[in-house]
């Protein structure tokens, strides 16, 4: 058991776009950079915390400060006559709902749901989509519950960027836990639920325990582990141990175990700056405590975190304090993508050679992956076949499980950035999951587990 916390800690306090002018740390920026920012956030969400302006920005080192780039919206996020577009809208005092109009004109182009994500993995009950909810692989379902729909900041890159500035028809909106779980008790198959969000632990302890209780009811048997994927540890450690409830969370943590099932905080770590401070260690030895698996994870982001150096020191760090490295993901194809993007060779380059500097007990981390339509796939290397340059690359998660592991290759492309940018290699004229994928959109195909329609009343053995 972990001992109760008794200091008080800070209450938690977020601010916005209307707090640029009073937040005392943005006294340092420059009138460009001020306005900046005011045109920037129109369009992408931005959010902080005192924690994070306090405790994880270096202000010596703006704008370069890994962190800052991080959650601070920046001009080069938007395409030039855009940001001109939204910096003449700020210059002359447009109001909030002219404003409010040019952005949502801008995000719009700017694709919030790529690789398939809406239509396909949705699954359905008698038919029903059920809302807020994604079965993509066979083992794991993911669930966006409605009340973790924010997180304790955010990050500028973040793909789920239009469910933050309230584009309400592309929102994904989850609270139908009772339906899933009723789903969930046909589907056999599924050992894994994944809580995602926003960031589901935004939500307090009473909420989350309402959340999750439906999954740990007999009849869910094979439902095996409760993964919550968070970036709370790092924005806002005092969730897990001076909040007023953060002690009733870890005892659910350790109940969730008691009964029976594995219980893993999939953590977001962009920068080993995060897991540096006092208040992200004690948090995260209060978790590790309660036998809950700490598996960490993010995106490789230009400006943020694209040196092996980083890489290395944040896997070390995280074996260090208990946790697993688990993902290095490339970019998605989404919002700012331009400012951030690392080309895949480049990635590959920068896992290999963070990877060559840590023990085994690092090397559990798998990447750079992209999250691409046909499942998640690894550039696992570079070689030549028959005097043809290609990436060799692997599906570790397939929308078909049968395309688990298999290797493919791609012509060999220094500046590619994500899979569509690759041609297949070795005289192939498509990738082999690419026949199948467009039967998927053509013909309604789903995958066989993604169904329920039966006649029975499906309901669970309470
Ligand atoms: C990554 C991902 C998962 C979880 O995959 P693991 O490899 O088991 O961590 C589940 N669903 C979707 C849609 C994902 O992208
Ligand atoms: S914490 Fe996660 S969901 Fe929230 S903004 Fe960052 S990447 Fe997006």
């Amino acid at each position: 058991m972990t001992n109760p916390s008794t200091e008080a800690g800070p209450r938690f306090r977020a601010f916005g776009r209307k707090h640029i002018d009073s937040l005392p740390w943005l006294k340092r920026l420059s009138r460009d950079q001020v306005l900046a920012l005011k045109a920037v956030s129109a369009v992408l969400p931005f959010r902080v915390n005192q924690y994070v302006l306090a405790r994880l920005i270096d202000w010596s080192d703006i704008p370069a400060d890994p962190v800052y780039q991080l959650v601070f919206p920046q001009a080069g996020m938007l395409d030039r006559r855009d940001f001109n577009t939204m910096v003449d809208l700020v210059v002359r005092k447009a109001g909030e709902n002219e404003i409010v109009r040019a952005a949502r004109t801008i995000q719009k182009r700017m694709n919030p749901h790529p690789s398939g994500q809406v239509e396909l993995n949705v699954p359905r009950v008698d038919g029903e989509p059920i809302a807020g909810c994604q079965h993509k692989y066979r083992e794991t379902v993911l669930f966006f519950p409605a009340r973790g729909q924010t997180c304790h900041a955010y990050c500028t890159y973040c793909f789920r960027w239009a469910q933050f500035v309230g584009a309400d028809k592309l929102r994904f909106a989850g609270h139908e836990v009772d339906t899933l779980a009723r789903y969930l008790a046909r589907h056999t198959e599924v050992s894994d639920v994944l809580f995602t969000g926003g960031d589901p632990m935004i939500m307090s302890s009473a909420v989350l325990r309402s959340q999750v209780e439906p999954f740990l009811s007999p009849g869910l048997e094979h439902l095996r582990s409760i993964r919550i994927g968070t970036k709370a540890l790092t924005y806002w450690p005092f969730r897990f141990t001076t909040d007023r409830d953060a002690d009733d969370l870890l005892r659910f943590f350790e109940e969730i175990r008691r009964r029976g099932k594995q219980i893993a905080l999939m953590a977001h770590v962009s920068h080993p700056r995060e897991l540096e401070t006092a208040e992200a260690r004690e948090a995260m030895r209060r978790i590790v405590e309660t036998g809950t698996i700490v598996r960490c994870q993010a995106p490789l982001i230009r400006r943020v975190n694209d040196d092996a150096d980083v890489w290395a020191e944040m896997w070390s760090e995280q074996v260090r304090l208990g946790a697993v490295p688990d993902y290095m993901f490339v970019e998605r194809d989404t919002g700012p993508k331009h400012y951030f993007e690392v080309p895949l060779a480049k990635a590959l380059r920068i896992y290999s050679s963070a990877l060559s500097r840590v023990s085994g007990l690092a090397r559990t981390v798998r990447g750079p992956s992209m999250s691409a339509t046909p499942g998640k796939v690894l550039v696992d290397g570079v070689t030549t076949v028959d005097d043809e340059r290609v990436f060799v690359l692997k599906i570790i998660q397939g929308r078909d499980p049968t395309w688990t592991n298999r290797v493919f290759f791609a012509h060999f492309d220094s500046a590619a950035t994500w899979l569509d940018d690759l041609e297949p290699a070795l005289g192939e004229n498509e990738f082999f999951f690419e026949r199948e994928i467009r039967a998927m959109y053509e013909g309604g195909w789903r995958p066989g587990w993604a169904d329920l329609d039966d006649d029975d009343d499906g309901e669970m053995t309470a």
